[in-house]
């Protein structure tokens, strides 16, 4: 514990640290006194118990790693001004295209938690951005940065070879169904790309973080098989020209974990898909999506 934080590690070199907002996870990987961070923290609060938690460990942060720009994701590094920032190339678009959707996003959700700003919030700039993949040191270790597209345009995950851990960014939760906010296709070239990998540890950006060998196999395989059945139902109805609301039903028998939590988010998926395909949708939900 770090004032009221719970610090796990989950491998010799790998902590995290989880949000009560969706469950979001933080990660810091540590190796010879430094820390390279992974989406650290929403409040400022979760973004100073971590600072204090690598600073308990005698190490220094040396670079910040955002998994993508989606508000939840983004807020860690204006508390860590002099931290460098590494993000996909596209991350900068995203920000410059949905800066203000950002902004209400976080107000809205300051506001909820009573946080006072002192200055408006602006999506943190990056200091280094790469295109397919990159190699990054923490200490003695080498971090494999992925572009890892599909939830969001810019979204890469973290690669620790050694050891099999794979940090997820938005997928893989035992919570959430896949969240299509960007583009299917893309997403089911993640996933395909992501079961080469020998995964041993396995964290999603939001929900539990696993290690047991067929609970890995099982997320990868329901996650697939969620996105090829609805690609397969939206093509069929498209094929016989049904409208958006007659492809969600069509979408609608289709099973997935927590159907409650997980109604709405499908049915976004079912529009930005439909539009994907080639079906008139003036305004798929995606961007909404955490
Ligand atoms: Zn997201």
């Amino acid at each position: 514990m770090t004032g009221d934080r719970t610090f796990t590690q989950l491998t010799t070199c790998l902590w995290v640290t989880q949000s009560d907002l969706y469950q979001t996870n933080s990660g810091i990987f540590l190796s010879a006194g430094a820390a390279v961070l992974i989406d650290p923290g929403i409040l400022p609060a979760a973004s100073q118990a971590i600072a204090q938690f690598v600073h308990e460990q005698g190490a220094e942060v040396t670079t910040i790693i955002l998994t993508h720009g989606h508000w939840d994701h983004i807020l860690g590094p204006e508390q860590f001004p002099s931290v460098q920032v590494v993000a996909h190339t596209s991350y900068q678009e995203v920000i410059r295209d949905h800066r203000e959707d950002l902004q209400r996003q976080v107000a809205g959700w300051e506001t909820e938690r009573r946080y006072q700003r002192v200055t408006p919030f602006e999506p943190p700039l990056p200091d280094k951005v790469f295109g397919e993949n990159l190699a990054w040191p923490v200490g003695t270790l080498t971090l494999q940065l992925q572009h890892s597209p599909g939830h969001a345009p810019d979204q890469i995950t973290v690669y620790h070879a050694p050891q099999g851990t794979l940090w997820a960014g938005d997928m893989l939760s035992e919570l959430e169904i896949p969240f299509v906010s960007y583009n299917l296709a893309a997403y089911e070239a993640t996933l395909a790309q992501l079961a080469q990998l020998e995964i041993r540890t396995l964290v999603p950006g939001h929900g539990t973080p696993t290690q047991d060998p067929a609970e890995i196999s099982t997320r990868l395989r329901e996650d697939r098989a969620y996105l090829a059945e609805l690609r397969t139902r939206v093509t069929a109805a498209l094929q016989a020209g049904a409208s958006l609301n007659e492809t969600v039903a069509a979408c609608s028998a289709m099973r997935y974990h927590h159907p409650k939590d997980n109604t709405l988010p499908h049915r976004w998926n079912v529009e930005s898909v439909y539009a994907e395909l080639g079906g008139k949708c003036t305004s798929p939900h995606g961007w909404e999506q955490e």
